[in-house]
């Protein structure tokens, strides 16, 4: 049984350690287990989590600057940046459009009741009141601050803090953008020693991913035994009360991931639906258990190299700005849940309204860090930019798990779909990979 167990395709393993955890969280809120749970099996999550992150720096370091360090023609670093950019621009508005087309089609706020819109309220106050303080911090920066917050004082300091990617992924630039200008002659230690580290930070996220079914069952099964609460059946109630409004917001997620990424891929690359989704379904699976991009991103980049044959170059430069800038299903959850919101209070978003959604949402899906609930700061900032009352966020706040865990695998597709046509329109994409053992 070991051995076929062995023999087993990773996704194969994470859906059944998905399975189990699942049927662990039932069991143990069923028995009354919690306390067992939090000590014995959460922190074999927390482990995992860790090891996800730990690897992270290390990985965007190593596969930018060499990337980076190998190109010869110069002006295809800028011309690559160009596309990324454009193309994250254009997949947010597409995602933000079907979000706000849904919405106002199906209209899951208008039957929203007045009693229980007020006692979420209330339930929610001190949450509320906590990421407007965040979001109005925010807020309170002038325009540049984006920039000047992405230009690191010290590396040392940067790479110490798993939230300064940006600042991270700006000194892997650099320094791989200064070794491709020397030249590959002057600097060929260098050069060897950076592959020597690649094959090994791969290695250890390898390893990693042994762990990852086993994690997932700690993960999963305590994200039910929380998700249940003390009072399983006030849980029951709010699925009730916003079945609708998940209902919708998940018919979105759908829609970009199996209609509008593999459309776009089979339009402009050479990689079909099926390969597509089995190279990055155990990205997404962790993406799914986690609630993480940024905890998914070691397995994007792996994923997007051995099976769907994008360069290092790409995935290197892609996926970790991807990872940190381009969140579709994000930007998509914002819009509908903003109208939602709107519909649930009984205002009439007018066209100029929805437009500022589009922006806002799209601006705040960019600011928006790839970490469990990173999205519903940032809505606070689409509400006030509307004119809708921030405690509206209670009713998104109450159920927002279950979308979070949703909008974070359509975020992880999206940055692989991006990877896969700008490697195809730059050459750097070899579909089906030739796989070495
Ligand atoms: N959890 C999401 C992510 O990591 C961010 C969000 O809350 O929307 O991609």
């Amino acid at each position: 049984m070991w051995k076929r167990w062995k023999q087993l395709e990773l996704y194969w393993k994470i859906i059944i350690g998905m399975v189990i955890g699942i049927i662990w969280g039932l069991l143990a809120i069923s028995f009354g287990w919690h306390e067992f749970n939090q000590d014995w099996i959460a922190p074999w999550g927390t482990i995992f989590l860790n090891m996800l992150r730990l690897i992270a720096i290390p990985l965007i370091l190593v596969s930018l600057i060499k990337g980076m360090g190998s190109l010869t023609d110069i002006s295809k670093l800028s011309r690559i940046g160009l596309k990324t950019i454009g193309f994250f621009m254009i997949s947010t508005v597409v995602a933000i459009t079907v979000g706000l087309i849904i919405v106002n089609v199906t209209k899951p706020g208008a039957a929203f009741p007045e009693s229980t819109r007020a006692e979420m309220q209330e339930q929610y106050r001190a949450d509320i009141e906590q990421r407007q303080a965040i979001a109005r911090e925010v807020e309170e920066t002038g325009p540049l601050q984006v920039l000047v917050e992405i230009v690191p004082s010290n590396i040392v300091d940067a790479a110490s803090d798993n939230q300064n990617i940006l600042q991270v992924i700006f000194f892997a630039l650099l320094f791989g953008l200064a070794m491709a200008l020397i030249g590959k002659e002057k600097v060929k230690t260098l050069h060897s020693a950076i592959d020597g580290l690649n094959e090994i930070v791969l290695k250890i996220v390898m390893l990693i991913m042994k762990f990852a079914p086993y994690g997932v069952i700690a993960l999963m099964g305590t994200l039910v035994v929380e998700f249940a609460g003390d009072d399983v059946s006030e849980t029951l109630n709010l699925f009730a009360s916003l079945g609708f409004y998940i209902l919708v917001t998940f018919v979105g997620f759908f829609i970009m991931i199996f209609v509008i990424y593999p459309l776009v891929l089979m339009a402009l690359t050479p990689i079909r639906y099926k390969g597509f989704y089995k190279a990055i379904s155990p990205a997404m699976m962790i993406a799914f258990s986690t609630s993480s991009s940024a905890a998914a991103l070691p397995l994007k980049i792996e994923q997007c190299e051995k099976e769907l044959g994008v360069s290092k170059t790409i995935t290197g430069f892609v996926l970790p700005i991807g990872t940190t800038i381009n969140m579709d299903g994000t930007s998509l959850y914002q819009a509908v849940a903003a109208v939602f919101i709107a519909q649930a209070f009984g205002f009439d978003l007018t066209i100029a309204q929805q437009m500022t959604i589009v922006v806002t949402a799209t601006l705040a899906s960019i600011g928006t860090p790839g970490v469990p609930g990173g999205g519903v700061v940032m809505l606070v900032i689409i509400l006030t930019a509307v004119g809708l009352p921030a405690e509206g966020l209670a009713m998104v706040l109450a159920l927002d798990r279950p979308l979070d865990m949703m909008r974070t695998v359509v975020n992880v597709t999206g940055n692989c779909a991006a990877a896969s046509i700008i490697g195809n329109s730059e050459n750097e994409l070899s579909y089906p990979p030739v796989k070495t053992a």
